[in-house]
C-alpha cells in the first residue's frame, strides 16, 4: 500500500481579520517549524482578503497555504470570484472546491465541482474536492450513494497542463453535511465504512486509488481527532470551526498516530 502523509488542512471560511489572521498562521508557522520531524502537513485556507498578508507570515515556513474556492475559468468577468491562477500566484499549495457550504448555499452541482478542480490541477494546485450525504439521505441509507455519485462526477479526468498523474494532485475530504459545525461527529465506524467505500470508487476512477489522501471534516476537535485519525483510510483532516484556534488546531495535528 502507498504510504499517504497524513494532511491536516484548516478551513477559516469566511471569518477573520488581517490582524487575527496573521497572528494565528504566525504562531502555526513558529509552532510547526519548532516540532522538527513532525508526521503531517499542515495546510490553512484563510478568506480571499487574507491569503496574501497570509502568504507572508507563512512564508518560506512549513505550513502550506490554500483557497477556499476557485472559479472554472482562469480569468474573466466573473464578479466575485477567485480564480486558480490568483491562488498560485499567491503562494497556494491547494484549494478547497465543493464545499457542501458551496454545493449547497451556492447550488454548485458536480459538474461545476469538476470544472473547478480541473482548473486547480492545470495550475498546479492540489484540489481538495469535498464530498458528503445530507442527514436526510443518511435517513433514507443512501450516504454512500450519494457520495459515490458525487465523486465519480466530480473527478477531473486529468492533470491538465500542470501535467504529471492528476491523482498526486487530488485530495478527497468526506464531509458528511450534517456534522459541519455541529459538533455532531460521524461514528468513526460510519467513517471508516464511508471511507473505504470511497476508496473503493476510487479504484474504479484510477488505478493510483492508494494515492490518493481521504480526508474526514465534520466537528472535528481535539477530543475526537485521535480516534478518527487512526481509522484506516483516513489520511487527514478538514477542521472548520477548531481551525480558528491555533491551540485547538494543533492540538488536532498532534493527535497523528506516529
Ligand atoms: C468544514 O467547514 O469543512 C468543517 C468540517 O467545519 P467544522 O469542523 O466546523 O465542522
Amino acid at each position: 500500500m502507498a504510504s499517504r502523509r497524513t494532511l491536516i488542512a484548516g478551513n477559516w471560511k469566511m471569518n477573520g481579520h488581517r490582524a487575527d489572521g496573521v497572528a494565528r498562521a504566525a504562531a502555526l508557522k513558529e509552532r510547526l517549524a519548532a516540532a522538527g520531524a513532525v508526521p503531517f502537513d499542515m495546510a490553512v485556507c484563510p478568506p480571499a482578503t487574507l491569503i496574501w498578508p497570509v502568504a507572508a507570515a507563512l512564508a518560506s515556513g512549513p505550513v502550506l497555504l490554500g483557497g477556499q474556492d476557485c472559479h472554472p475559468a482562469a480569468s474573466g468577468a466573473f464578479t466575485g470570484d477567485i480564480a486558480a491562477p490568483m491562488l498560485a500566484d499567491a503562494g497556494c499549495r491547494f484549494v478547497i472546491v465543493g464545499h457542501s457550504e458551496r454545493r449547497h448555499g451556492h447550488g454548485e452541482t458536480d459538474a461545476v465541482v469538476k470544472a473547478k478542480a480541473a482548473a486547480a490541477l492545470a495550475v498546479g494546485l492540489t484540489a481538495i474536492v469535498c464530498v458528503g450525504e445530507t442527514e436526510a439521505e443518511r435517513d433514507h441509507g443512501a450516504a454512500e450513494a450519494v457520495v459515490a455519485a458525487q465523486l465519480t462526477g466530480s473527478w477531473p479526468e486529468s492533470a491538465g497542463a500542470a501535467g504529471g498523474h492528476a491523482e498526486d494532485r487530488l485530495v478527497i475530504a468526506y464531509e458528511p453535511v450534517w456534522a459541519i459545525g455541529t459538533g455532531r461527529t460521524a461514528t468513526p465506524a460510519d467513517v471508516a465504512a464511508m471511507h473505504r467505500m470511497i476508496r473503493t470508487t476510487l479504484g474504479s476512477l484510477t488505478d493510483r486509488a492508494d494515492q490518493i489522501r481521504l480526508l474526514y471534516g465534520g466537528s472535528v476537535k481535539a477530543a475526537n481527532a485521535a480516534e478518527l485519525l487512526a481509522l484506516e483510510d483516513v489520511d487527514g483532516a478538514l477542521v472548520g470551526g477548531a481551525s480558528l484556534d491555533a491551540d485547538a488546531f494543533w492540538a488536532i495535528a498532534e493527535a497523528t498516530p506516529r
